[in-house]
């Protein structure tokens, strides 16, 4: 028998905003299974959104997520053998993917506009971050259509294409089976970007393939998104890793925690003098059911 793989889990955050008392929910509990498992945690920073990226904002997360207690063994502070561990560091190995995506026929370039997607999928569109309107499948070339190429400077939007009517399912470590259809629960999506960035969902399962990430702990907002990655590692031939996603923190109104809740950002909280240990011990008493704080 092959040895056991040893664990590698990751935090991820975007600095696009202070962390809230959700995100670090979600981190302690990717902390805590690194290091229960006795493995390695990585911490990257996924600052590719040049719009709403802020320098400060990086090195918040960075500091708030230590004041809290968690440590990490690789990242853009401590380094590591499987940096840069700053996605905008990393454009290389995502455009490397998207060139084989495109050698393989599996995306193309999609000219629509957000608002020609949302009047012709019809259905209303919900927000968040995982939810987007169901790409028409009218709107896609033909596929034996030859590819343009992809230019030194895409401007144009490239998405790859689903297989549509297939199930898909994984078991997940948390919420047990998830299934869903591809092309009715979700549709082709954005891989690259026309201000020529590519999209979390290429970067992140490239990323976490290549950081040999065995599992991925996230919040419960993304498990469309986790599907949508699992046909980017087929696409790229690359293995999955095992997915544990947390239920979301909501507020006294029952309403998700986002990052305009300022003043349950660590940040805030820290200010008014927070105990982190409190906080860590309150993450550790409750379980990890929808709960509210
Ligand atoms: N940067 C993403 C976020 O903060 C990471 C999500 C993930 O864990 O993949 O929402």
């Amino acid at each position: 028998m092959p040895p056991p793989t040893p664990y590698r889990g990751r935090l991820a955050p975007s600095p696009t905003g202070y962390l809230h008392l959700g995100h670090a929910r979600t981190f302690w509990v990717a902390f805590r299974r690194a290091r229960q498992a006795g493995g390695r945690l990585i911490l990257r920073s996924e600052d590719l959104d040049a719009e709403r990226f802020r320098l400060d904002f990086a090195d918040a997360m960075l500091e708030d997520l230590r004041w809290l207690g968690l440590s990490w063994d690789e990242g853009p502070d401590v380094g590591g053998l499987f940096g840069p561990y700053r996605q905008s560091e990393r454009r290389g190995l995502y455009r490397q993917a998207l060139e084989s995506l495109r050698g393989l026929g599996l995306v193309y370039p999609c000219t629509r506009t957000r608002r020609d997607v949302i009047e012709a999928a019809g259905a209303p569109h919900e927000g968040g971050a995982d939810e987007e309107p169901v790409y028409p499948a009218k709107f896609r070339p033909d596929p034996g259509a030859p590819l343009p190429p992809l230019g030194e400077k895409i401007s144009v939007n490239w998405r790859l294409r689903v297989p549509d009517g297939e199930p898909m399912s994984f078991s997940d470590g948390f919420l047990g089976t998830q299934g869903c259809v591809a092309g009715r629960d979700f549709g082709d999506f954005l891989v690259w970007r026309k201000d020529d960035t590519p999209s979390y969902q290429l970067a992140c399962a490239v990323d976490d393939a290549a950081m040999g990430v065995t599992e991925v702990v996230r919040g419960a907002d993304l498990v469309k998104s986790t599907f949508r990655q699992i046909l980017v590692y087929r696409a790229l031939g690359l293995a999955a890793p095992a997915f544990f996603h947390c239920p979301l923190m909501t507020d006294e109104k029952g309403e998700r925690l986002a990052k305009r809740h300022d003043a349950l950002s660590l940040r805030a909280m820290r200010s008014a003098g927070a105990d982190p240990e409190e906080i860590t011990a309150r993450f550790e008493s409750g379980d990890l059911r929808p709960g509210r704080i």
